[in-house]
């Protein structure tokens, strides 16, 4: 058991289709056998196509955005994750802050996706992160400890280890304001042990940590290169072949 190098990209909602497919064919191109493992979040009216896309690719993975906490029914516009799976997608996002602040999903909403996301074969990268309110106040660290601890800890040691955790401070997204590597090394520090203290020490040091927020070619190598940081979710940077890639080569 070993943490994972992971370069995710989260493309939001930008591209159309034809665009999308364009960047998935450049990043595939790019990508070579030693780089981290390389996963796109595409719009969900992508998924098929970028799914088909990288399925002979090696090391390249798609993920969705969201989904529903339902499997099927009557839940107009949600998408499940039997609907994920059945287009080669892998891992979904959860609890990205944009998902916390524009829709309203809380922590008891996270825990449900989480297990519907799971219980179903996929992989979570779950999101944590304060505000600058927070952060200002000085109390990120207890923030980031009430998500982690309502959302992820119910979880059993074997569903654990499938998670991917991903911390982004809320002030550092699309904002140009990178966490320093300092303070991005200072969370991830507290959240493995966070991790820790629930799980044991092995489970925590397997646990895959990403660091979001304004990640760019210039800052990518110094933040990646923390020993806790094991790699990022990036957002505005993905959207662009060369500069994606340059993260992806980054530590
Ligand atoms: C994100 O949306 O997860 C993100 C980190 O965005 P950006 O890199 O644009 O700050």
């Amino acid at each position: 058991m070993s943490r994972q190098l992971i370069v995710a990209g989260n493309w939001k909602m930008n591209t159309t289709l034809k665009e999308g497919e364009k960047l998935a064919n450049a990043i595939v191109k790019k990508s070579k056998a030693n780089d981290p493992l390389v996963i796109m979040a595409a719009p969900f009216t992508h998924l098929q196509s970028i799914g088909a896309i990288v399925k002979d690719a090696k090391g390249v993975e798609v993920a969705a955005q969201n989904c529903s906490n339902e499997l099927s029914g009557a839940y107009t516009g949600e998408v499940s994750v039997g609907m994920l799976k059945s287009v080669g997608v892998k891992y979904v996002i959860l609890g990205h802050s944009e998902r916390r602040q524009y829709f309203k999903e809380g922590n008891a909403l996270l825990a449900k996706k989480t297990n519907t996301v799971l219980g179903n074969g996929l992989l979570p990268i779950f999101c944590c992160g304060e505000p600058l309110s927070v952060r200002k106040a000085g109390n990120h660290a207890r923030h980031v400890s009430k998500q982690l601890r309502e959302g992820l800890f119910h979880l059993s040691k074997k569903d654990f280890e499938k998670v991917v955790v991903a911390y982004e401070p809320i002030w550092a997204i699309g904002t140009g304001v990178t966490a320093s590597p300092e303070q991005a090394q200072e969370m991830h520090d507290k959240i493995r042990k966070m991790i820790a203290r629930k799980y044991g020490d092995k489970i925590a040091d397997a646990t895959t940590i990403l660091y979001g927020g304004s990640v760019k070619p210039a800052n990518a190598k110094e933040i990646f290169s923390q020993p806790d940081v094991d790699g990022g979710l990036v957002g505005g940077a993905s959207l662009k072949a060369t500069d994606f890639s340059q993260i992806i080569k980054a530590r």
